[in-house]
């Protein structure tokens, strides 16, 4: 008899505990097994096993209570290796987060233990020849000796009808049988094999990196400086080592573009993972790199984990950017992730931005890592000039039009000159909020703190926090009127406003909410490549990567919108989006140039961005980050303390504070503060931000408080510690 400890996701509290179940068989650990739990069947992970000489009425009188068999076991061999297995038990430990929440995260969804669905092997039928034989008619004895060379070929593929077929499976000339086929996402690229001949600047960074393995190289190059080619290059001596890599690329925008040049050089070697891709996809990608039958790894955040063996290279491309946090349960940063696999593999990381966040620049500067710079565009091209217009005076001009008469200007000539425009508002959906015109109530959602954004699309009110969705409202629900109007702008207005102004314009938008479909960001994308259209307008997502020869123009209709957040790397942010999505401009033969609105215009963030000079902004935003002490010039904790109760919520964040007053020393506790969203899908949020320099006991009295709060309570009061905190809404 076997006790096996199961690891299960409590369907109600946030449990990091496993469960006894017996067995009389013996399994491996990481296996998924169906147990009992409660009146549910649910799927849990074998943690331990161990062996017993004693019967289960032994073992129930030891324990005084009943035992449960393993109901069913689902995986022959566990799905992750001894490596992740490790590194899941260590991210649960660093991210205090339950094990059960570090193993979900590392899985593709249709693999997580929640899931009780999952999906299956995609099968084919297949023709093989059996043995030689005299067929009956002419056309089956050339099928028969077409497959005779041509064997096994999936039915759909063979130049013969399926009739013919079977006449020869009846007179036992061939067969059918099931293989597996993958279900490849994006599989339609050519493979050029050719590698382009690096700039003596390039290779230079290529020999560098390749001479000090086992360290974490920093590559600063300004945009356009060709770190595409230096990140093949890199995976091609790997490869040649025969290490496999693995190609990290900010969120789902930027992955297409990168998938498609790592498939062009590398064909199949390569695989994808990103949650765009269909759960047949990324099931079968998933085996693809577990049987190692690929080398190379293309992928968003979670594809840090994938299971790659013998890993020789991972790359983070725009290292800055802050979707490499992940911002719900086990809230980890994937350059750490990358820097522990890279030390159990001996492998080198790199991390590759034009904008290298401060931490980065920080840690090179001091020789943490290696910094290798590339300082100039490709060909000795320019940057683009950068003109800012201040948006103040276009008021006083009395211009009220969200374009400034520069930016039409500019527009227009480069839409005659048959060149292409980049726009860049960061904020998606039509305007921002609805307004009663009578009362002046704004129309909220009624489970957050925020206003409701209307997408005139839909004629619906959304808000982004939440999944709630309503209709236009009939009346305004304060004072009856039915008169609303709409106040700011979003993505969908100026598309709007772009088509009035500009008649024969075509444009593109390109957010979340036109790239929903699945290969939606790809084709259009590819539309805006091949010309298609005059302007691509988008959010953020089009200032990372993007590569066009033909815009020669980049406008940004708001700097401050990013500017004016309450966040300590708001400057960051903007200085680093200014300057990737400038970067945008004048990549081909042509010069670009780059127009920003703002009401700051001598805001250092933005003048710094004009001149593209990052040491500048960097010498100065280090200078705040000191003086007002925020990273990297201290370690930070943002602790985020909900409940459904305001009174409750009161007492815990007083308990809490009073607790690490008493068991840290040495670091500075501020709050409880509301949250910037205090009320948030029906819960109420304060939170306690923690900064300390050497906190060697912080780390410990947050243990016992997290594990504290998300036991006792029963699920009255919940506490998300947040090391490295990104967002602080
Ligand atoms: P970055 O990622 O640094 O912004 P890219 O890697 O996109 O820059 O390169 C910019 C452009 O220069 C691309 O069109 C790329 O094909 C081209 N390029 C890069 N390296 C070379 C090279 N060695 N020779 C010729 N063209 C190059
Ligand atoms: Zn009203
Ligand atoms: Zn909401």
């Amino acid at each position: 008899m076997y006790i096996v400890s199961v690891l299960v996701e409590h369907p109600v509290q946030s449990l990091d505990m496993t469960f006894d179940y017996l067995s009389h068989e013996s399994l491996l650990k990481g296996v998924r097994v169906f147990v009992r739990f409660g009146y549910q069947k649910i799927i849990g992970y074998v943690e331990d096993v161990k062996e017993t000489a004693l019967s289960k009425t032994e073992l129930e009188q030891q324990a005084g209570f009943h035992y449960q068999y393993i109901q069913e076991v689902i995986d022959q061999e566990p799905l992750l290796n001894e490596e992740l297995q490790q590194l899941a038990l260590q991210l649960s430990k660093l991210t205090l987060s339950p094990r059960i929440a570090c193993l979900q995260a590392m899985l593709p969804s249709q693999l997580k233990p929640s899931t009780n669905h999952s999906v299956g092997l995609k099968l084919q039928t297949v023709a093989c020849f059996l043995q030689e034989g005299k067929a009956k008619t002419k056309k089956q004895q050339e099928c028969l000796d077409y497959l005779k060379t041509h064997s096994p070929t999936p039915i759909k593929d063979i130049p013969y009808s399926k009739n013919i077929l079977d006449q020869l499976v009846k007179q036992g000339l061939i067969e059918y049988q099931k293989q597996e086929v993958y279900r490849k996402p994006l599989d339609f690229f050519q493979t050029t094999n050719q590698d382009i001949i690096l700039t003596n600047d390039q290779q230079k960074v290529v020999d560098g990196i390749i001479a000090h393995p086992k360290r974490v190289a920093l590559l600063h190059g300004v945009t356009g400086s060709g770190k595409t080619e230096v990140y093949l290059a890199l995976a091609r001596y790997f490869l040649n080592k025969q290490k496999s890599v693995m190609m990290l690329v900010p969120e789902i925008s930027l992955t297409p573009m990168m998938v498609k040049v790592f498939k062009e050089r590398f064909g199949e070697q390569v695989a994808i993972l990103h949650s765009r891709l269909s759960q047949g996809e990324k099931y079968d990608e998933y085996r693809r790199i577990k049987r190692q039958e690929v080398k190379i790894v293309v992928g968003a955040r979670s594809a840090v984990f994938a299971p790659l063996e013998n890993i020789g290279l991972i790359i983070l491309d725009e290292e800055h950017d802050a979707s490499y946090k992940q911002e719900s349960k086990p809230r980890y940063l994937t350059s750490q992730i990358a820097k522990i696999r890279a030390q159990t593999h001996q492998a080198t990381v790199v991390l590759g931005s034009a904008t290298p966040s401060l931490e980065s620049y920080s840690r090179a500067l001091k020789g943490v890592y290696d910094l290798y710079e590339l300082k100039n565009r490709i060909n000795q091209m320019p940057l683009p000039t950068v003109e800012i217009v201040d948006m103040v005076n276009e008021t006083r001009q009395r211009n009220y039009s969200l374009f400034s008469r520069r930016m039409k200007e500019q527009i227009q000539a480069t839409i005659d000159r048959h060149e292409q425009v980049i726009l860049l508002l960061n904020k998606r959906g039509y305007a921002t909020y609805l307004q009663c015109q009578d009362c002046g109530e704004v129309v909220k959602c009624p489970h957050c703190d925020v206003t409701l954004t209307y997408h005139k699309d839909e004629h619906q009110l959304k808000c982004h926090y939440c999944e709630y969705v309503q209709s236009y409202p009939q009346s305004c629900a304060h004072c009856g009127s039915t008169h609303f109007k709409t106040v700011g702008y979003g993505t969908q207005k100026i598309e709007e406003e772009l088509e009035k102004t500009f008649l024969n314009a075509k444009v593109i938008r390109y957010d979340v909410d036109t790239t929903k479909n699945k290969n939606s960001h790809f084709q259009l994308l590819e539309q805006f490549k091949k010309q298609k259209a005059n302007i691509l307008l988008g959010t953020q997502m089009i200032a990372k990567g993007l590569d066009f020869e033909n815009v020669t123009f980049v406008g940004v209709l708001n700097a401050d919108l990013s500017l004016n957040v309450p966040d300590f790397r708001a400057s960051e942010r903007t200085f680093q989006l200014l300057c990737q999505v400038a970067g945008r401009s004048g990549r081909g033969s042509k010069a670009g140039t780059v127009l920003i609105q703002t009401y700051n215009p001598e805001h250092y963030a933005i003048t710094c961005a004009s001149h593209h000079d990052y040491q500048a902004f960097y010498q100065q935003e280090m200078l705040y980050r000191q003086k007002a002490l925020y990273p990297p010039y201290c370690h930070m904790v943002s602790i985020l303390i909900q409940s459904k109760h305001e009174d409750i919520l009161q007492i815990a964040c007083q308990d809490i504070k009073n607790y690490l007053l008493a068991h840290t020393h040495q670091c500075k506790i501020l709050g409880p503060a509301h949250s910037v969203i205090y009320k948030m899908q029906d819960l109420y949020r304060q939170r306690i931000l923690i900064k300390f320099v050497q906190g060697k006991d912080v780390y410990e009295a947050l243990k016992t408080m997290n594990d504290f709060y998300n036991k006792k309570q029963k699920g009255k009061v919940t506490v998300i510690c947040d090391f490295n905190p990104y967002s602080q809404i």
